[in-house]
């Protein structure tokens, strides 16, 4: 049998007493479940483990009270209750042949403990890190003792728990060991502060200290961000982060590496490509001898194998790919690499996160929902009748619809009104930086294609008489969305006099519209096509003006780790900003801004308005159709329902969701919006 180009991904790796049956890693990632929701947070690791995954890590899980990262939901072992927790999960992993590893932390000043209400600690006196209007009180000797002894019961708990690699953390510039690394934030002036000795004294002996409490029972990971991506405010990799190395080189049996902040780990698509953090860390491996794992947004085997021959990994590490496709191991392993779910990298994962929340996926409708729904990334229910079904609009809901419909065993068609497949992101993912969105689309036309129970026909925009003639059983409307041109959307609720400019809608921009400048853009939507079509426009020399009603550009992308990123960039490009004002009337040329707070008006000069507020349905060819609910019965028709944009114009991962459920709904009595298990404590 000819060997796999990726067979090196599937050799064993040792990691001090412990071996990881093959190179797939996925590195620690938060899910907006964690003790809240253990069971969601169990079952959706053990499908990781399923797929193939060696090693399996938890979220952050606190050590102490003293590290309470209420109001989000993380994991604890605060004490022996915790355990029974943290005991199944790892049983559920050990199911599937992976090792599994928790990620013991301690937040320091980057915790308010909102919940236990305990005084936030940090080498040096300081406010704390969430704009809680508290401060963090500088630890003493006794508080380091402390913190040695809470690691180390942690530890001893997470062996109890059956763990098989204990991680000792200092990244993302949000753990206490990070906080007496950093001179910024260490300013102390014993023996664990001044020189870079000194500040790495307490990770010596936390690392020490798990090594005698786990013995050989379990590996000691050690993550580290090797750069904060500051210049000198911080460690960079040349300098500081590459001493550390050097100084602790064979000190845990895995170094786990990255650069801070969570933002510049988890860098979305639109910032940065595959494999971006290779310039900071590949030189871990030339220091120790001990594996390193990494990550990058690794979805390409080829990209992984290389990162392995060429010796700056060992591990290929991931968050983000193994949210968006659990199996992406077995499907490299098993030769199906076009099946792989890539992930996008737009960081909607994140934001259950932020919002405190069981995370989604864009990609992959069914995470978060493996207990609470039963839902299976790879197995979907067999088709519960002979029926056929019929889709209207081959967007993201559409073909998602279409998918896990064929994948149920159903005769579908897919109809679509334009020359090709992809609805919205056709426009979107053209959009400087969005190409890998394209994705979305790609992998789901690639799927279909492999297909015999599915017809799709392109240039086929249906009308009601159409959807009667055909006589499907069931008819799914699936027509998306467009952005209304009137300026209303949260701030206005009635159109606002506009007559004054000539008024662009987004998708004419998208189109390649050219308007004339200044051109104010008017961001009501807060999110990531505002800034984006303000970019465009800049690229072209098109003078824009940024107003938006909130008090930040892009405000809602802060939960998916980019506001900074959009708004440092419009500010570089000049672009000028004007927040917390709405368009309150456009005459002549001259715009009329309103201050939400004190309701002042300024002026400014524009030729042309391009409003990014909100959408409204393309829902007439559902209403048209429902209006002949009479003549269903002759024409076979069981149902019609409208999904994605078409019923809520919301988020692309809605739109996929929407469409996934609406396959598993079409023969189910039951309402799957509303049903799913509930995680009472006593149940
Ligand atoms: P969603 O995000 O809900 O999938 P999109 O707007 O991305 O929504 O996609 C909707 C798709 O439906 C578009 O590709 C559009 O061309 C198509 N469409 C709209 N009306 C019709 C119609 N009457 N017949 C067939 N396709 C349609
Ligand atoms: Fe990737 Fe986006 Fe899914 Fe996160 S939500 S895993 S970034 S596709």
């Amino acid at each position: 049998m000819e060997k796999s180009p990726w067979s090196i991904l599937f050799e064993p790796v040792k990691i001090g007493p412990k071996t990881a049956k093959n190179r797939f890693y996925q590195v620690p990632h938060c899910n907006g479940m964690g003790h809240r929701w253990p069971r969601s947070m169990a079952e959706m690791r053990a499908v990781k483990a399923e797929g193939s995954w060696a090693v399996v890590c938890t979220e952050e899980c606190e050590i102490h009270p003293s590290s309470d990262l209420s109001s989000g939901a993380l994991m604890r072992l605060w004490d022996e209750s915790d355990i029974p927790t943290h005991a199944r999960m790892v049983d559920r992993i050990h199911q599937h042949d992976a090792l599994a590893a928790v990620q013991l932390v301690h937040n320091g000043f980057a915790t308010s403990n909102r919940f236990s209400r305990i005084a936030p600690i940090a080498p040096s006196a300081r406010a704390a890190r969430y704009h809680d209007p508290i401060q963090a009180r500088g630890m003493d000797r006794q508080d380091i003792k402390n913190l040695r002894y809470w690691h180390r019961e942690a530890a001893r708990r997470a062996i109890t728990a059956g763990y098989d690699i204990i991680y000792v953390y200092a990244g993302h510039n949000l753990t206490l060991l990070m906080h007496f690394l950093s001179p910024r934030y260490n300013q102390r002036r014993d023996e664990y502060g001044g020189s870079l000795k000194n500040r790495v004294r307490l990770i010596r002996e936390i690392l020490e200290d798990t090594r005698e409490i786990v013995g050989d029972r379990a590996a000691v990971a050690f993550r580290f961000a090797v750069d904060e991506l500051v210049g000198d405010a911080g460690l960079r990799c040349e300098e500081e982060g590459r001493e550390v190395v050097e100084m602790l080189a064979d000190l845990p049996d895995l170094w786990d590496v990255n650069i801070s902040d969570w933002s510049n780990d988890s860098l979305t698509s639109r910032f940065g490509p595959e494999g971006h953090q290779e310039a900071y860390i590949d030189f871990v491996k030339k220091i120790t001898d001990k594996p390193v794992v990494g990550v990058g947004r690794f979805t390409s085997p080829d990209s992984m194998v290389s990162q392995i021959r060429r010796g700056v990994l060992d591990f290929i590490g991931a968050a983000r790919p193994s949210i968006a496709d659990p199996f992406l191991p077995a499907k490299i392993r098993e030769g199906r690499v076009e099946e792989i779910r890539e992930c996008i990298g737009c960081n909607i994962c994140t934001t259950g996160d932020m919002l405190g929340v069981p995370l989604r996926c864009t990609q992959n409708p069914t995470m978060g929902e493996e207990w609470r729904k039963g839902w299976h990334p790879e197995r979907i229910e067999a088709a519960g009748s002979r029926d056929s079904i019929l889709i209207v609009g081959a967007g993201p809901a559409g073909l998602e619809c279409a998918l896990a419909l064929t994948n149920r065993g159903y005769q579908v068609v897919l109809a679509e009104k334009t020359e090709s497949c992809g609805g919205r992101l056709r426009r979107e993912a053209t959009l400087p930086g969005l190409g890998e969105w394209r994705r979305v689309i790609d992998h789901r036309i690639y799927m279909l294609s492999q297909k015999d129970n599915v017809k799709v026909y392109l240039n086929s925009g249906l009308a009601a008489q159409d959807i009667l003639d055909f006589g499907f059983g069931h008819v799914v409307i699936a027509t998306g969305s467009h952005w209304r041109t009137d300026a209303v959307g949260r701030e206005n609720h009635f159109p606002p006099d506009i007559s004054g400019a000539a008024v662009f809608s987004p998708e004419q921009i998208m189109d390649g519209a050219t308007p004339a400048g200044p051109v104010v853009i008017f961001d009501d939507d807060h999110y990531y096509l505002a800034g984006l079509l303000a970019e465009m426009l800049d690229n072209n020399g098109i003078e824009v003006i940024f107003v938006t009603p909130a008090d930040r550009v892009a405000s809602w992308a802060e939960n998916t780790l980019e506001q900074h990123k959009i708004q440092a960039g419009l500010m570089r490009r000049g672009i000028r900003i004007i927040c917390h004002h709405n368009v309150s009337h456009i005459e002549a040329g001259k715009f009329s801004l309103k201050c939400i707070y004190s309701g002042r008006e300024q002026i400014i000069d524009g030729q042309s308005f391009l409003p990014v507020t909100a959408r409204i349905p393309d829902d007439r060819l559902y209403h048209e159709v429902r209006e002949r609910q009479d003549d269903f019965r002759k024409c076979g028709i069981k149902s019609v329902t409208r999904i994605g944009d078409c019923h809520v114009p919301s988020t692309i991962a809605a739109a996929v969701y929407h469409g996934h459920l609406q396959a598993r709904q079409v023969d189910n009595p039951r309402d799957l919006w509303t049903e799913f298990r509930r995680e009472n404590n006593w149940s």
